[in-house]
């Protein structure tokens, strides 16, 4: 009968989670491709995953970005205080990503100008230092609101298959909204990034919500915020636009880890209605 019944707790909980309630950790969350993970640890522990010792919040908390490409298991080392490090293991279920062909489309469709490469490559080194930072924010913790409200026109991980040649994959959330309409915070945290126009994104700016999650709003037609002032969720900070490489006035909106990029709309839920 016993066995039953923890048969019966692990097909209802899985492995990983009743492992972690035994370490003192908790995570709300699924381990999936593309989720963000809230945790909570008893102060003091240490925790490393991705090559990222994670902070805790003075309430214990703590995040994880699994990236679109996470790889399985998402490994864990975990030292409680006064006990010896170990490993936790987690099961990341893949995520379910559109595939989309295009085929006989010009040369210069599918890849940029020789010229502008080094502008290219110099604008994605400055996103990735923003990104490769981490501070003591908390907003985080906040349940995520939509920046704008419209119709979602592409969602996040579409991989894109130009001529036979695999791209970059879809890292944000396209909303299609009118350029002017305004642009809210997600979540509290402090500017981090301002860029009138970046070569792909156009205007551009990124919010840091702490702990290495950070969000971007690309394609602006005008910033309302400076670089390094604090920002409140729901705030507006940017007017949506069409500036960089879009097809169509819209908003891109994209969060990430580090350098994991996660599925933003996992954070807000589904798109409410006007
Ligand atoms: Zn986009």
């Amino acid at each position: 009968m016993k066995c039953a019944l923890l048969a019966m707790l692990l097909a209802a909980f899985g492995n990983a989670a009743v492992a972690a309630a035994d370490e003192g950790l908790s995570f709300k969350g699924q381990w999936r491709q593309g989720a963000m993970l809230l945790g909570h640890a008893p102060q003091g522990t240490k925790i490393v995953f991705d090559g990222h010792d994670l902070a805790l919040t003075p309430y214990g908390s703590f995040v994880i970005g699994l990236d679109r490409d996470e790889k399985s298991p998402a490994t864990l080392q975990v030292t409680l205080p006064g006990q010896a490090q170990k490993t936790l293991s987690y099961a990341v279920a893949p995520g379910k990503w559109k595939v989309q062909r295009i085929n006989g489309l010009p040369k210069s469709e599918v890849n940029p100008p020789q010229a502008v490469m080094a502008r290219i490559h110099r604008e994605s080194q400055e996103i990735r230092d923003v990104r490769a930072k981490s501070s003591d924010l908390i907003g985080f913790t906040q349940h995520f609101i939509w920046p704008v409200r419209g119709r979602i026109s592409s969602v996040f991980g579409s991989q894109r298959i130009l001529n036979g040649e695999p791209k970059q994959p879809h890292y944000g959330v396209d909303v299609a909204v009118p350029t002017g309409t305004p642009v809210k915070a997600a979540a509290d945290g402090v500017v981090s990034l301002v860029a009138q126009n970046l070569y792909f994104t156009g205007g551009t700016l990124m919010i840091d919500h702490g702990h290495g999650v950070q969000s971007v709003y690309c394609h602006l037609s005008r910033i309302e915020v400076k670089d390094g002032e604090a920002v409140k969720q729901g705030q507006t900070v940017a007017l949506s636009g069409q500036s960089g490489r879009a097809t169509g006035p819209n908003l891109h909106w994209g969060v990430s880890w580090f350098d994991n990029h996660v599925d933003a709309m996992a954070l807000t839920g589904s798109m409410p209605r006007n």
